[in-house]
This record gives structure tokens, C-alpha cells and sequence, in this order.
């Protein structure tokens, strides 16, 4: 498997890495026996969260006795504050049972109030700082799901790597962020590199992405067989033809006005519907296990039912989405999903 240096880093790692959620759904044998597996194919790099439940230690568990240099570990913590932070950071060594990780990543900041608290006085930021003085962590990087104020945190210099959703339906990235990535040297993870999910064709998906050379899309996998897949295209490398090209832009077209790019530009709803996890349904219910999505989400489903249809959000979505049908839409697929779910689970 081919690798590559990241970013600015002296982390070498490989062209793809492994997220880390999927693995929730697993029993945590099966979790094992996959990492394990992703490893001997080749693939060096995780990347996990302290809030994907038992994902962490289940990838603890899966590299242990591998030598430590074997594997580059990235996490993340959704932590604003200092104190919280260095908890979480604390929890993240403990249950990957490392001394170090590689790349820590202050965990999804998407917006400038999460931007204000993590940049203030005894915020997120100085915990990271400090982490890294201390030689727990070794670069410190960020996600978001916001590409105008990833781009400006790129540009503040403080991060050596950046995640954002990138794939051939969600290119938003594509213009500013992927190319300034490469020209100041910050590593690029590529979240949803098959839309979480959503995008069966992953062959498209990931040779869309692999025409990057900076870029490294972190799949969530559940079996080996489809990490084996994506390996098959790292190691033999097929330009997209035109014929392809045609059928991803008809692709963009079907699904994007659908597609809801997570970005929260529809928020704040006067009826605070949490409306990006909504219409992500179909994303949470292929990678999280059932009861989890259930005690994540049926809150925010049942909350749609308070649409006063005023549409504010589909007048700031800058993807034009036909939000208020949308919401109804997805409600439908989960109500769909839960209605065999035991009253048990529910609780
Ligand atoms: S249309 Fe519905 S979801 Fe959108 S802002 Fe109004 S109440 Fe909220
Ligand atoms: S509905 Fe539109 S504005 Fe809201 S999160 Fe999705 S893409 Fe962004």
C-alpha cells in the first residue's frame, strides 16, 4: 500500500485510513478481528473519536503488542474547555492504551460560537497546546463540518491537519480548502469520502478522491471485504473516465438536492429542530446500531413534528434544500427503521 508523508508531519501514512464508527455497530471480537485486519492489509492510520462510545477501546484493544511506531492514531475530542479537554485527551489514551496519539483533533468546529469557546481564555485550544507540550499528543489538527471557517483555521497557522466532509457529491472543499491544504503543508482527512454511507458506488468515490495526492479519505468500514475493496483501488490506481466523470455529475444532480452537506447554515430553527441530523437518517442508521441511533436521534425526529413551515431555513441553506419535505421524508425512513425496534431498547 502506497504511502504518504502527511501534511507537514513526520507521520508516513497510508493513501487511506480507517474511521472509526462504524466499528460501534460491531460485537467487540468482530471489531478486533476487522482493525486487525485493515492493519495486515496495509492500512496504518485510524482515525476514531472519544464520542464513538466503545470505539477507541475497541481499536485499543485490536493493536495491542503492535509496535507502537506501526500505527498512526488519530482522535478527537468535542470538548470547548481546557479542563474537559484534557479529560477527554486522558480517556482517549487510557482506552487506546497508548502513551501518545498521533494526531489529536479539536472535534468538529462548525461553528463560531464552538470557534469563541475553544480559542478563549482556559478554551479547548490551550488544553491542545499543552497536550502537545507535554508530548501526549504529537500534532494537533481539527474537524468541521463548515469549509469557510475550516479555511480560516487553516489559515491560522495553530493546526497541522484539517477533516472535512469531501467526496464526489460534497465538493464544497474542493475549490479553496483542498488546494490550500497542499500549498501550506496541513494534512487533509477527507470525512464521508463515501458519504457516509450513502454513495453505493464506492470504486467512484474513492478514485474521485485519489486524484489528490494530499488527500486521505477515512472510510468507515464494517467488513473487511469493503476495505479490501478500497485497498484493490489504492494499489491499482484508474483514472476516472469520461464515461465516469458523466455519470458522477448525473449522480450530483439526483442525490444533490437531497443531499444535506451537515454544514448548520439553516440553524438557528425557531422551533430548534436540529435539522443536518434529520435529514442524516439514512447516514446514522447505516453506521450506528440501532438502539444507539435511537437514543442519538429520536429526540431530534420527534421534534419535526413542531415545523411551522416558515421556511427561514430554506432561505439560508446555501444548497437550496426543500427542507420542511425533506424533514418529512426522513422522518418517514425512521419511523420505518424503529417501528420493529423492542420497546425494551427504547427505554
Ligand atoms: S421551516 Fe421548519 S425546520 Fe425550517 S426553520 Fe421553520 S420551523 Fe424550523
Ligand atoms: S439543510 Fe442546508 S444549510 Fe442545513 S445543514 Fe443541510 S446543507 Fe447545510
Amino acid at each position: 500500500m502506497e504511502r504518504i508523508r502527511f501534511g507537514r508531519t513526520d507521520l508516513t501514512v497510508s493513501r487511506v485510513a480507517m474511521g472509526g464508527i462504524p466499528i460501534m455497530r460491531l460485537s467487540k471480537p468482530e471489531a478486533v478481528r476487522l482493525v486487525r485486519g485493515v492493519l495486515d492489509l496495509g492500512v496504518n492510520f485510524i482515525d476514531t473519536a472519544t464520542g464513538y462510545t466503545d470505539s477507541e477501546e475497541k481499536i485499543g484493544e485490536a493493536i495491542r503488542g503492535v509496535p507502537r511506531d506501526n500505527v498512526v492514531l488519530a482522535s478527537k475530542s468535542p470538548a470547548d474547555d481546557r479542563k474537559t479537554f484534557l479529560q477527554h485527551l486522558d480517556l482517549s489514551l487510557k482506552r487506546l492504551g497508548v502513551e501518545y496519539i498521533d494526531l489529536y483533533q479539536l472535534h468538529n468546529v462548525s461553528t463560531r460560537k464552538r470557534w469563541d469557546a475553544v480559542f478563549a481564555v482556559d478554551g479547548a485550544f490551550e488544553g491542545l497546546m499543552e497536550a502537545v507540550r507535554a508530548g501526549k499528543v504529537r500534532y494537533p489538527g481539527f474537524s468541521s463540518h463548515s469549509v469557510p471557517l475550516a479555511i480560516e483555521l487553516m489559515k491560522t497557522g495553530h493546526f497541522s491537519s484539517v477533516q472535512l466532509p469531501f467526496n464526489c457529491i460534497d465538493t464544497e472543499a474542493e475549490s479553496v480548502a483542498v488546494p490550500l491544504a497542499k500549498e501550506i503543508g496541513m494534512g487533509f482527512i477527507a470525512m464521508k469520502p463515501v458519504g457516509g454511507g450513502m454513495l453505493d458506488n464506492a470504486s467512484l468515490a474513492i478514485r474521485y478522491i485519489l486524484q489528490y495526492d494530499h488527500i486521505v479519505p477515512d472510510p468507515g468500514i464494517e467488513r473487511i471485504e469493503e476495505m479490501e475493496e478500497i485497498v484493490n483501488l489504492v494499489n491499482r490506481p484508474t483514472p476516472l473516465s469520461e464515461e465516469e466523470i458523466k455519470q458522477l455529475d448525473t449522480l450530483r444532480k439526483e442525490l444533490g438536492a437531497e443531499w444535506c452537506h451537515r454544514c448548520d447554515y439553516c440553524q438557528p430553527c425557531p422551533e430548534g429542530i436540529h435539522i443536518s441530523s434529520v435529514l442524516s437518517v439514512k447516514s446514522f442508521l447505516k453506521r450506528m446500531p440501532l438502539e444507539r441511533a435511537y437514543q442519538f436521534l429520536n429526540e431530534s425526529m420527534r421534534k419535526v413534528s413542531s415545523c411551522t413551515e416558515c421556511r427561514t431555513c430554506v432561505s439560508r441553506c446555501p444548497y437550496e434544500l426543500s427542507i420542511p419535505e425533506l424533514l418529512k421524508k426522513n422522518v418517514q425512513i425512521w419511523d420505518k427503521a424503529i417501528e420493529n425496534l423492542n420497546p425494551s431498547m427504547k427505554g
